[in-house]
């Protein structure tokens, strides 16, 4: 489908081109054979007409050798003829060759008319030499660079598409829920008080999730932008982990999990935007807290590799299926039973924490075995090591 899996081949010209080129050369020695027969005519006659020349070529008689007279020409056809030959043979040879290139060019329009057409999977599968190889190389490399600039554009708008279908989805079922309890009220279908109170707390637990969908999706809608400026500073990776840990400590005391940090760095200090990454941890602390099942235990590692920062958050339980874990990161996806299990969440949290960690020059993934689940981030230490993220310092 692509230029290499093309066969390259040579040019055939077709009948109509052959027959071209034969009456080209046949017009062409037609035309050379009476243009030398008039320069010989001329000649001859210039010579018979003008004796102080002809006394001149006497004179040079010992540089053509042969005996020269008012026959002058057919005395020198020894020298003259082989020389008109040879300038015919090159015209002849110059004009095939170029009507022959104006043919290439001619099948090379033809293909590009060809894919022009719609056929954008075709490339021009010629073996050509000189110049002309290197246009089809450009065109073929145009024409690449071509569909892979509509292929994005295709991704792009398939994904919005899908965003669209997703949000709505999302957005339209708390919303259906909330709208049928306060219906209930509204209808005065209750009993009690105490009804009407748990179908307003229904009602406002669905509203928060619709509200943290709809900032997890502005969030995420931010940090796409390819140019989010980071707002980048000097902190020590140590003591914000140890912090963050402190602030879940109550609410993973609740669920019977214990959170704790283990480095053997006293401090770590290196250059990110904080508040970013303070969303990225939040996440995945979140995350072992609501979706580790049977877990007790998170752990918060910290490891300093080279020019890289390697934080791993894990938490014990269950595994997560494997087949699930190439598409955590994907937006809106959750695992199965989080869905079923009614945890909320909007399946945003680690498409929006990828973002952040790629535009921090780093990388995340995850690994779940029967031990641990983990999720393990590398970070660039200083930002100057990352090119394309914009130094605020
Ligand atoms: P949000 O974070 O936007 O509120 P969310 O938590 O559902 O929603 P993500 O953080 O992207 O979304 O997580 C995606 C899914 O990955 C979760 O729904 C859950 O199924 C699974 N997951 C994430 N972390 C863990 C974990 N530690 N253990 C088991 N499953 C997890
Ligand atoms: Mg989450």
């Amino acid at each position: 489908m692509q230029n290499n899996s093309e066969k390259k081949r040579r040019i055939t010209l077709t009948s109509k081109e052959v027959s071209e080129l034969i009456a080209e050369g046949i017009v062409t020695v037609i035309l050379l054979l009476l243009l030398n027969v008039a320069i010989m005519v001329l000649f001859t006659q210039m010579l018979n007409n003008s004796p102080d020349l002809t006394d001149a070529i006497y004179r040079s008689k010992d540089i053509f050798a042969n005996n020269l007279g008012s026959d002058i020409f057919w005395s020198g056809r020894n020298f003259v003829i082989p020389l008109f030959l040879v300038i015919d043979v090159l015209v002849v040879f110059w004009r095939l060759i170029r009507r022959y290139r104006q043919m290439q060019l001619r099948h090379i329009i033809n293909e590009l008319h060809y894919i022009a057409n719609g056929n954008y999977d075709y490339r021009i599968p010629f073996e050509l030499r000189g110049d002309l190889s290197k246009v089809v190389d450009s065109i073929n490399g145009l024409v690449d660079s071509t569909v892979a600039a509509i292929e994005d554009e295709r991704e792009i708008e398939k994904s919005k598409d899908e965003l669209i279908t997703n949000v709505s989805h999302d957005i339209r079922t708390p919303l259906t829920s909330i709208i049928g309890y306060l219906g209930l009220i509204e209808d005065k279908q209750y009993q009690s008080d105490d009804e009407i109170l748990k179908y307003t707390s229904i009602a406002y637990k669905k509203a928060k999730q619709m509200k943290s969908l709809v900032e997890d999706l502005f969030e995420y809608s931010k940090v796409r932008q390819p140019s989010v400026p980071l707002n980048n500073g000097s902190f020590d990776m140590v003591q914000l982990l140890e912090q963050l840990a402190a602030d879940f400590e109550l609410e993973a005391k609740k669920k019977n999990i214990h959170i704790q940090v283990n480095t053997n760095e006293n401090q770590l200090v290196m250059d990110g935007d904080t508040e970013k990454l303070v969303r990225v941890f939040n996440n995945l602390i979140t995350n072992a807290l609501k979706y580790g099942s049977e877990a007790n235990l998170i752990v918060i590692e910290i490891e300093k590799a080279k020019n890289e920062a390697v934080v791993t958050v894990k938490n014990n339980g269950t595994p997560i299926p494997r087949e699930a874990l190439d598409q955590l990161f994907d937006r809106f996806y959750r695992v199965d039973g989080s869905r079923s299990q009614e945890i909320s969440g909007t399946g945003l949290g680690l498409a929006i924490a990828q973002n952040i960690v790629n535009l921090h020059g780093g990388y995340i993934y995850a690994q779940s075995t029967d031990e641990w689940t983990s999720f393990i981030i590398h970070l660039p230490l200083y930002m100057n090591q990352v090119k394309s993220s914009p130094d605020n310092h």
